[in-house]
């Protein structure tokens, strides 16, 4: 539409003024017309004729004339006015409105002249003020984004790095068994132990680390939160060390599977985990307690459930903070770099898994971190099966670090939980100290090799005699053939396949005899 046709103040104020000076001219005139009119033409001489008349009232009415004249004056005078103010006023309110567009500016608009005018300057004023909190919460977005970038990219370099270290650590490792062959002498010996301890350390790591964000796109599979809760630990064990927290677990061996998404899992005890580390590194030390447990399903169809509790003795949580620490982005430590990301992010994980996570202060101090997984059935079996009948704890001991990572790899994809042994010793008391179905061990292990760890089995843990397999490198000696002879273990002789591996696995846990294997690995 055209502007000039649209309404404008100016020209109403204008007309309006115009047509109230015209109205005393217009009424003085009618005035007149109607006096001469009623006196008739011809009676006297100003009468004679309209011009007669009218130079008649000049000479003599003019205050009459005057009157109207001077009023029509004084209106349109007071309209123009008016019109002036009105347009100074939508002026400056326009020029206000104009550079608080320009210059983005967030102050509020000067009070303007007229008090109508406030109805259109207070809702402009709330959007500024509101425009000024968003640029405010864009910005502080934006350098979360980059910082979250910057770890992202940190995180691939890192997994990069742990990819190279592989290599230099399988020649360590394969350096050193020479070495040890070769008869050194005692002090070289236990050297030689120490550096392939540390380099197998950092290969477990490595593992840890390379599973880790391997599983990153991964679906839903048999969880075993036990292992991740122990692969965890490997992962912060250097923030810990160097923070000197004493880490300890106390980790439910009847604990079943849960069907979930690992990496995800892992992620929130890795959070957990990290934030219990930070919160005690203030204090220069601390205790870190990781607990798992089970509840059963209860009546009435109640599922069962899996707790971890992340306990630490830190300075606890504030109460005002209590409530507000699984909000996005709420954090404490702002200013060493933290995000406020990582309870919110754990909070969704839990939740996509029909799960509960809380935070409480222990009351001898320190903050314990709590989440609660139900344990659901796998969904598209529907066997009847439930996860723990699916679920088997086996001790994983080999030296050969590559072997042993794609013996785990299997095992784990076909839901076993698994504690990994370098050599024999860790191998034994891991063996003293937990629960386990099946010992995949190899022969020739390190420190106390099979045949001792088997030795040691039988006594210490009878049950476990007929379920050890063993993984034999190259020819064996007329002496391991004995051994391997009278104890009927089930050997694996590599290079071997999948199918050979879940064989071997599954007759010693189901051996023929018993007519079981309800649960194979198969
Ligand atoms: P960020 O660690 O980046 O601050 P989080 O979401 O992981 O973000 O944690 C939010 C806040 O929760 C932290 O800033 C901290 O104040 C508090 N918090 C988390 N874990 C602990 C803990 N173990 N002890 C005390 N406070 C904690």
């Amino acid at each position: 539409m055209d502007p000039r046709r649209r309404p404008s103040i100016r020209r109403l104020v204008t007309a309006h003024c115009v047509l109230a000076a015209l109205l005393p001219v217009l009424a003085l005139l009618l005035l007149t017309l109607s006096d001469w009119l009623s006196h008739g033409s011809g009676q006297a001489p100003h009468l004679a004729s309209p011009a007669a008349y009218l130079a008649w009232l000049l000479r003599e009415r003019w205050p009459w004339l005057l009157a109207p004249i001077l009023c029509a004056a004084i209106v349109l005078l007071l309209g123009l006015r008016l019109r002036r103010q009105i347009d100074r006023a939508l002026r400056r309110l326009q020029e206000d409105l104009s550079s608080l567009v320009e210059r983005q500016a967030s102050a509020p608009l000067p009070r303007p002249e007229f008090s109508e005018l406030e109805a259109i300057s207070q809702p402009v004023n709330q959007l500024a003020a509101s425009r000024a909190t968003l640029a405010h919460d864009l910005e502080h977005l934006t350098q979360q984004l980059v910082d979250v970038q910057t770890h992202a990219i940190l995180g691939q370099l890192a997994v990069g790095i742990a990819h190279d270290l592989n290599n230099p650590l399988a020649t360590i490792l394969g350096l050193a068994s020479i070495i040890q062959t070769s008869d050194p002498d005692p002090v070289t010996r236990r050297d030689i132990e120490v550096i392939r301890r540390q380099a197998e350390l950092s290969g477990q790591i490595v593992r840890s680390l390379l599973s880790f964000a391997r599983r990153q796109k991964d679906t839903r599979e048999w969880v075993s939160i036990n292992e991740l809760v122990r692969q965890t630990l490997e992962l912060v064990a250097y923030e810990a060390r160097v923070n000197r927290i004493r880490c300890e677990t106390d980790l439910a061996p009847d604990l079943p599977l849960t069907w979930g998404e690992a990496s995800p899992l892992q992620q929130v005890l890795f959070n957990l985990i990290t934030n219990a580390i930070q919160a005690m590194a203030a204090h220069g030390r601390g205790n870190l307690r990781i607990e798992t447990c089970w509840s059963p399903p209860g009546p009435a169809g109640m599922p069962g459930r899996i707790t971890v509790r992340v306990i630490d003795d830190g300075p606890g949580i504030a109460e005002d903070v209590l409530p507000r620490l699984f909000e996005p982005y709420f954090t404490t430590r702002a200013s060493s770099g933290g995000l406020g990301l990582g309870l919110s992010i754990a909070s969704e994980i839990v939740r996509r898994h029909n799960g509960q996570i809380w935070a409480e202060n222990n009351p001898s101090g320190g903050a314990c971190f709590s989440f609660q997984l139900p344990v659901a059935r796998q969904p598209e079996k529907g066997s009847g099966d439930t996860p723990r009948e699916r679920y088997h704890r086996v001790l994983l001991a080999d030296g050969d670090p590559q072997r042993q990572s794609q013996i785990a790899q299997i095992l784990r994809r076909h839901g076993c939980s698994l504690t990994l042994a370098g050599d024999g010793l860790q191998a034994r008391s891991r063996l003293d100290a937990g629960q386990f179905d099946l010992v995949v061990c190899q022969l020739d292990l390190g420190r106390l090799d099979g045949r001792e760890l088997y030795a040691w089995a039988r006594i210490h843990r009878p049950e476990l005699a007929g379920r050890f397999v063993f993984v034999v490198d190259g020819d064996t000696t007329t002496e391991a053939e004995a051994f391997l002879h009278t104890t009927r273990a089930w050997v694996l002789a590599p290079p071997f396949h999948e199918e050979a591996l879940l064989a071997a696995l599954n007759q010693a846990l189901y051996p023929p005899s018993t007519g079981s294997g309800a649960d194979r690995l198969l």
